[in-house]
């Protein structure tokens, strides 16, 4: 990554915010041999994306995990590079029955646990879920979006569940492991949204980079010519201007989150998502053996608010220091507003077996716009072009993901290239 004293005066292209959206974008305009600037408000690159080091931990601003199964990752990204660290495929889920462990069976058969055969997998409960996840069945699922697009309406997560029928322990263990993914526990999200998320988690296993997450921008922005602490103040005609002074562009390319858009678009802003991650520092030798499992409630009446508990060193060991574990628990922040950390810390202990004491608390993280709410009527790809010379990307544009974001990305060069070749 590079950045002179300032941006120039004139440039190709101006994209404003580097995080996985404009950083996309600019590498495949830079490619393509044009001038491109990022101008970044923030002091990192990222965007949403960042790891904190806190006493040897790394700790991710909100618990989030790299599939490496995403296309887009596939296309784009050297994964080699980032040393990921896989999590288990699978969650353990707290059930009226006790604890099940549930996972893909070809790639962690020991997690499909007897207790979860005889209580939850009875026809009545796997069926209806078959059936929702049936287009996901076929061998390769190549323009799944488009397919889902084209043969599934728009319509709540919680609708369609009720439509076929679904309800059970297995629906639950469903809802409660996508509350956690998509910050939602009404089930409110677009359910073309969840199956495009399961279809990542059945190609590939979550993981963590050896870095943290923020290895991922870092990687994306290498050569790239990015101004840091340069917010963008008001679009102008053939142009933007910041504290800085004015910059003349061909195309400007608005890749900021929703909120930031909708201001220098001068658009009503859409709903956002928000969560609370809290991180804790305990002895190794005090945590059970999780493999870095996701825990997740899913009796009808959880005994709290957590989303999703996990020991993150057991699957990420670089994520602490010798003799340290790290623990994460997240809460999806809504109407409820933000729950007391005790409360929190005495749930994720439960949901992982064991006792809190002795943890140290290292970070709580609030992201209240953490994603774009994903409800229907929503659209999976959504325009990029807004006029003549400006266009917008980011994750609002395509779906609340790396994959979403680094896609949006993508279209908003091609539309920008093709602009600019039609120009000449
Ligand atoms: C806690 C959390 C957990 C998540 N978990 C997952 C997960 O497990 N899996 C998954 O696939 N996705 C997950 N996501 C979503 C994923 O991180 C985002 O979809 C993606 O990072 C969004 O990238 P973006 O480029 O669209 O937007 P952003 O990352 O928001 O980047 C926008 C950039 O624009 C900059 N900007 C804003 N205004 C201006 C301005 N006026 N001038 C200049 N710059 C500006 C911002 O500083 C920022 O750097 C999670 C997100 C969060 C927050």
């Amino acid at each position: 990554m590079s950045a002179g004293p300032g941006p120039a005066a004139e440039v190709d292209v101006a994209v404003v915010g580097a995080g996985l959206a404009g950083l996309r974008c600019a590498r495949v305009l830079a490619d393509a041999g044009l001038h491109v600037e990022v101008l970044e408000a923030a002091d990192r690159v990222g965007g949403r994306m960042r790891t904190d080091e806190v006493d040897g931990h790394l700790l991710d601003r909100g618990f989030q995990l790299l599939n490496p199964a995403y296309p887009a990752v596939r296309r784009w990204v050297d994964v080699p590079a980032l040393g990921l660290q896989p999590f288990p495929a699978g969650v353990a889920a707290a059930t009226e029955r006790g604890t099940v462990r549930l996972g893909d069976p070809r790639r962690a058969p020991g997690l499909l646990a007897p207790s979860a055969l005889t209580g939850a997998r009875r026809l009545r409960e796997v069926v209806p879920l078959l059936r929702w996840v049936a287009p996901l069945l076929r061998p390769r699922a190549q323009g799944l979006a488009e397919r889902l697009r084209a043969t599934r309406p728009t319509r709540s997560l919680r609708a369609a569940l009720d439509d076929l029928g679904a309800r059970g322990d297995l629906r639950r263990v469903l809802e409660a492991f996508l509350s956690g993914v998509v910050l939602d526990r009404e089930g409110a999200t677009d359910e073309r949204v969840a199956l495009l998320l399961v279809r990542s988690f059945l190609d590939g296993s979550p993981s963590l980079p050896a870095g943290g997450m923020q290895a991922l921008p870092a990687q994306l922005a290498q050569d790239l010519t990015v101004h840091l602490d340069t917010p963008v103040e008001v679009l102008e005609p053939g142009g933007l201007r910041t504290a800085a002074g004015s910059v003349r562009a061909r195309a400007v390319v608005v890749a900021t989150d929703q909120l930031a858009s909708a201001t220098l678009l001068d658009r009503a802003p859409g709903t956002d998502r928000g969560v609370v991650t809290h991180w804790w520092s305990a002895e190794v030798g005090s945590l059970p053996a999780t493999g870095g499992l996701l825990h997740v409630d899913a009796r009808p009446r959880p005994t709290g608010p957590v989303a999703n508990t996990a020991v993150v060193s057991q699957a990420a060991p670089s994520y602490s220091p010798d003799g340290r574990a790290l623990v994460q628990a997240s809460v999806v922040l809504d109407h409820r507003g933000v729950v007391p950390e005790a409360t929190v810390r005495r749930h994720a202990a439960e949901l992982l077996g064991t006792s809190a004491a002795g943890w140290q608390e290292l970070a709580r993280h609030e992201v209240p716009h953490a994603l774009p709410s994903a409800t229907p009527p929503h659209d999976l790809r959504r325009p990029t072009r807004v006029r003549p010379g400006l266009h917008v990307c980011g994750d609002h544009r395509d779906t609340p993901s790396i994959q979403g974001a680094l896609v949006s990305g993508d279209r908003a060069a091609r539309a920008v290239l093709a602009e600019l070749r039609a120009a000449r």
